[in-house]
């Protein structure tokens, strides 16, 4: 079925005893975004004078430093948004972003994990141990263990050291045991093709084994369901973000 109206997702999410958000590519901030912030891209200009080994390397410092101090204000508004349709739920956030912005006051951190890492904690590019180091208690770019160079957490990393996220992928698992034959609502925003086992593919099959779970699929490009899920399933082609951010309102067409 498709959504037409803000008040099908709002009453939704109102009526579900469990809310599970999938957050994927749409609510990703694009290097064209943050080549628009001037401290950014005079950085960015310096490091397109090295050669492209060592930019790419330094370009995560970057990255990190952009997603510390800055949030495109369309994103800041809709996780807004998400936040006061989550309000006292009982929910768990999946999000394939990088940016930590879930974890920004208003959301439950430890309802949230983030499978693809962050950009806030760092790790041996070559795994060498399960060590992470706090980005504020950086002393060196190099791992004490091996002298082998530091990366951020993330997926970006040589070899990701999962050890930073699977503690809490651990408590989604136990919170999804929960939610067996209660009325669960899958949230998916934007969430593309690419790395489609960790949200996409595992929401259906949750569709497929919970009775009483439903489904809304927002998204620009890939909003389509399978065949054998019409009747719990929903689906709506628009981006997800200005979707949320319409939610704002009741009565809104869609
Ligand atoms: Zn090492």
């Amino acid at each position: 079925m498709v959504i037409t109206n803000t008040n099908e997702i709002i009453g939704k999410i109102q009526e579900a005893s469990h809310v599970l958000v999938g957050i994927g590519q749409e609510w990703q901030v694009t290097m064209d975004e943050m080549l628009c912030e001037p401290e950014f891209l005079s950085k960015y200009q310096e490091l397109e004078k090295l050669d492209e080994e060592t930019k790419q390397y330094q370009l995560q410092f970057l990255i990190s430093d952009y997603y510390e101090k800055n949030m495109p204000d369309r994103l800041r508004e809709a996780y807004n948004v998400l936040k006061e349709l989550l309000g006292e739920k009982n929910y768990f956030i999946v999000t394939l972003m990088t940016d930590d912005y879930i974890s920004q006051d208003g959301f439950r951190r430890e309802n949230t994990v983030a499978p693809c890492g962050n950009f806030k904690q760092l790790q041996c590019g070559q795994n060498c141990s399960e060590i992470l180091i706090d980005k504020k208690e950086l002393q060196s770019n190099t791992c004490q263990n091996c002298g082998g160079a530091l990366y951020y957490n993330n997926i970006y990393a040589p070899k990701y050291n999962e050890q930073g996220y699977l503690p809490q992928w651990e408590r989604y698992m136990k919170w999804l045991q929960g939610t067996v034959n209660k009325n669960l609502v899958m949230l998916e925003l934007g969430v593309g093709l690419e790395l489609a086992s960790v949200i996409r593919w595992p929401f259906e099959k949750t569709l497929t084994y919970n009775q009483k779970a439903q489904l809304l699929r927002i998204n620009e490009t890939f909003s389509m369901l399978p065949e054998n899920m019409s009747e719990r399933g929903f689906r709506l082609q628009k981006d997800s973000v200005d979707v949320i951010i319409a939610c704002k309102n009741a009565d809104i067409s869609l």
